[in-house]
Formats: structure tokens, sequence, C-alpha cells
């Protein structure tokens, strides 16, 4: 094997629910490491610097949510998965909220989880080697590269796939693009989020984007088709 090994971090306490994640990930050649509780996954993050982590919402100590925020307070680029047991649509808006990528309800296939960390290191790897990125408009700014927004003098830091979806929405400036469209070439085939995934980002990036998000002047909604972006 010739491509340097990725590291997973899991944070679970459920033993068997990290076994079956360690056995299957390594097996697909990642090297994995395990926390138990929320404060020692932060510092193993911290201290070993993972490609990516894969995080329990229900921990012993501090909950998902938490460690979410702590993780993304050092590192707002590394991709978490987070893994809810809880099938409410606002549990999930809201890890997505604390700066998590993506989640999967409980139970879930591991080989779903498997495939949708390959999308999310593989869109990391991509964005992180592009050239300097810049996008302006009237009110805002995006930076693709360091994935930042600066809209009305706040910055706030992008989740790579808020960064994907707002680069394939921009290239194609004017013209509507298909919820199908975005599925596949910011989520990877192989990975299968539903169309709510979609949109669930759409409404976090014009929190961040637009003067009036429910109001929106520049991610404008093709009803029954996905979404265009206007200047
Ligand atoms: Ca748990």
């Amino acid at each position: 094997m010739t491509a340097p090994q990725k590291t997973i971090l899991i944070i679970e306490d459920e033993p068997h629910i990290v076994l079956g994640l360690r056995d299957a990930l390594e097996f697909e050649g990642f090297a994995v490491l395990s926390a138990t509780r929320g404060k020692e996954g932060v510092t193993l993050a911290r201290n070993e610097g993972p490609d990516a982590v894969i995080l329990d919402l229900m921990l012993p100590d501090i909950n998902g949510y938490a460690v979410c925020e702590e993780l993304r307070r050092y590192n707002p680029l590394v991709p978490i998965v987070m893994l809810t047991a809880r099938s409410q649509e606002s549990d999930k808006i809201r890890g997505l909220d604390a700066g998590a990528d993506d989640y999967v309800t409980k139970p879930f296939s591991v080989n779903e989880l498997i495939a949708r960390m390959r999308a999310i290191l593989r869109r990391a790897a991509r964005s992180s080697v592009a050239a300097p990125d810049l996008y302006s408009c009237d009110t805002w700014s995006v930076n693709f590269s360091n994935h930042t927004l600066v809209a009305r003098g706040v910055e706030h830091p992008l989740s790579f796939y808020e960064v994907e979806l707002l680069r394939l929405l921009v290239e194609r400036v004017g013209q509507p693009v298909s919820r199908d469209d975005i599925l596949t070439k910011v989520w990877g085939l192989e990975a299968s989020p539903t169309n709510r995934t979609v949109d669930n980002f759409i409404v976090k990036l014009r929190k961040k984007i637009e003067k009036a998000p429910d109001k929106p002047q520049h991610i404008l909604t093709v009803y029954g088709f996905g979404y265009k972006f206007v200047a």
C-alpha cells in the first residue's frame, strides 16, 4: 500500500459499535483511534490530528454537540460525521449547526458510513490541494481554499460540504442545479444522503450569506427541481 494511511477517530461509548466500526475501517485500510468519553476524544483529536472523526451524540460525560464545537474550535476543517440515535430532524440540524459535516441515524449500516467517510475524505483532499480560490458578491465573499465566508463584516467558517455546495452553485451561476446533480457532485454517488441533506445545507448557507435567509436573494429555490445561484 503506497497511499498514506488515513486515521479515523471514533468517539463512542458503546463497545459493540466501536468494535464493529474498528474492524470494518481497519479492513478498509484505515488506522483507527477510539475514545469512550467526549473529553478524552477531544484530547486525542488534538494530540493525534485524525483525518476524520466519527462522533456519537450520546456520551457519558459531555454530549456530542459540545464535543463537536470543541473539535471545531481548533480544527475547523476536520470532517466530522455524527452518530445519532434520534431521528428527529431538529437534532440533525442542531448537529450540523454545531459543526458536524454529516450524520447517520442508528441503527446504521457500516458500509454506508464507510462510503460517506470515503466521499468526505476525497472531497477534503481535493479542496486542500486546490489553488487559492475566491469569489466575491455584493455584501459577502468566500475563500474556497481556507473555508471562510465573510458576510457584512462577520467571518463564518464553512464545513467542506458547505464549500463544495456553494462552489458548485457559483460555478453554475444563473442556471438551475438539480438536487440529484448536487448529490452526485458534492456527496458522491456511493454515499446516499437524502434530498433533505441538501436542503439542510442550503439552509446553513443561506443563514450565512443572505441578509434575510427566508427571502433569499442569492440562493434561490427552483421548486420541484433544486437550486439556482444568482450573483
Ligand atoms: Ca453512546
